[in-house]
């Protein structure tokens, strides 16, 4: 089965030197995709109509399924688009009446004075379709050349977005609905290796499978976004839930969730089955559990709150982490780990309490303690645990894997799993509830 390829070009000087962020691109690859069809390509150009026109010419010479082209339709003289793509095509600009008759009612409407230049925007190539913009002046058009539909829509994105919606979506539908149906869905990984998963991945879903996989590594965390294309619905949905079921054999309980559940979600979920609340003692991730914890609306329900207790004086003032512990131990330890926790659940009053204690980087490692060295504590009704993690990368990478790893470790002990980090025994005389 052959899928139609999409190529985006988006027009303005600002984008090809990343000044203003391209916001159309990223929002039209999910709708693409859902449509059924690929992209082959995204293009930056400059408001240059000669270099529009080459890369235009480029892609109709490649046969492509689908242009789309955003910006430069507006009425100064820097807006190149029309006459760029007419150049393209070898045909006429000439002057469409339903647009023209489209503008002048807007600005009419409006109370304002039709501007010079305006009459530009109601031109497109010989032979091309109006696109009515409901929301602005500039109208877009469409082409059709050969076996490729060329669209010219609006650059704001906005805009892009509403002549996309109510002329594009429909034509692609029409033309390639009835040949490819898509079925999608995420997959929720953690405390995986990206090298590892990916090897899992390619063993499990092989290319013969009609199943794309998409890594998209985040929060320390990475989610594979599946993607099935077949000829028939039921079939895509098949396949894609075969392909699923499988992944999730390999994975075991490092693969926690499908859609949109997040890992602080399974959490909240683990603990109100219990009627238990939560508070957190960090100290090298700085908030970022708590901040991962309180993005989720309503945690309220289930989590206290935590300290960021980062000079040994404060573990000890908020946590009551015993001196002699941290000389004896140093603060990034197992026994400080578990100390913290212990002291968060008691001051704190929760039922469960986790603590992150850990080097960061890029200094303050040893050989004996080296960066990305990080411990997790635990305190729960009647135990306690603490584990030891080593990461690799920045700062922020660093940081980042410890707050979904310590994460991870509460989603575990409350399902029953043994940790993913190594256990530090509790030492002789530790202070274990
Ligand atoms: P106008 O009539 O407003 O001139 P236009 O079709 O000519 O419309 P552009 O001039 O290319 O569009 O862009 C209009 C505004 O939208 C500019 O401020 C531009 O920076 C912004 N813009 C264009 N494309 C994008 C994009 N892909 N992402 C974010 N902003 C964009
Ligand atoms: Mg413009």
């Amino acid at each position: 089965m052959r899928l139609p390829e999409a190529v985006i070009i988006l027009v303005g000087r600002e984008l090809v030197t990343a000044a203003q962020a391209d916001e159309t691109g990223p929002r039209l690859a999910a709708r693409l995709s859902a449509l059924g069809c690929t992209i082959r390509a995204r293009i930056f150009v400059p408001d240059s109509g000669e270099i529009l026109a080459a890369v235009v010419r480029d892609q109709l010479a490649a046969g492509v399924d689908v242009i789309l082209v955003s910006g430069g339709l507006g009425p100064t003289p820097d807006d190149r688009t029309r006459e760029a793509i007419a150049e393209a095509l070898g045909s006429a600009l000439q002057r469409d009446e339903t647009a023209w008759e489209a503008i002048e009612r807007r600005y009419e409407e409006r109370g304002r004075d039709v501007p010079p230049g305006a009459e530009r925007q109601a031109l497109s190539p010989t032979g091309a379709e109006f696109l009515p913009n409901p929301i602005g002046t500039a109208p877009g058009f469409l082409v059709r050349a050969g076996r490729t539909l060329l669209f010219a829509l609006p650059g704001v994105p906005r805009e892009f977005e509403a002549v996309f919606t109510r002329s594009v979506e429909p034509e692609l539908r029409r033309t390639f609905g009835s040949r490819v149906a898509v079925a999608s869905e995420r997959l929720h990984v953690v405390g995986l290796p990206e090298a590892d998963l990916h090897r899992i991945v390619t063993r499990v879903v092989g290319e013969e499978s009609g199943v794309e996989v998409h890594y998209l590594a985040r929060h320390g965390e990475v989610e594979l976004l599946l993607d099935c294309r077949a000829e028939r619905p039921a079939l895509a949905r098949e396949t894609l839930a075969e392909a699923l079921a499988a992944l999730e054999k390999a994975l075991g309980d490092r693969a926690y969730a499908r859609g949109d559940r997040t890992l602080v979600a399974v959490v909240r979920d683990r603990l109100q089955e219990r009627g238990w609340t939560l508070a957190t003692a960090e100290s090298c991730t700085g908030g970022l559990v708590a901040k991962r914890i309180t993005d989720l609306a309503g945690s309220s329900a289930f989590y206290l709150g935590g300290t960021v207790s980062y000079a040994d004086a404060l573990k000890r003032a908020q946590l009551d982490v015993p001196a002699a512990l941290l000389d004896r131990s140093g603060a990034v330890s197992g026994e400080v780990a578990r100390a913290m926790a212990i002291g968060c659940k008691e001051k704190l009053g929760s039922d469960v309490a986790l603590a992150v204690t850990g080097i960061a980087g890029p200094g303050g490692g040893s050989s004996e303690k080296p960066v990305g060295l990080v411990y997790v504590g635990l305190a729960l009704p009647g135990r306690t645990l603490s584990t030891r993690h080593t990461f690799l990368g920045d700062r922020t990478a660093i940081r980042s894997l410890a707050a979904a790893a310590a994460l991870d470790e509460v989603r575990r002990a409350l399902s029953g799993l043994p940790p993913l980090g190594q256990p530090v025994p509790a030492a002789e005389g530790d202070e274990v509830e």
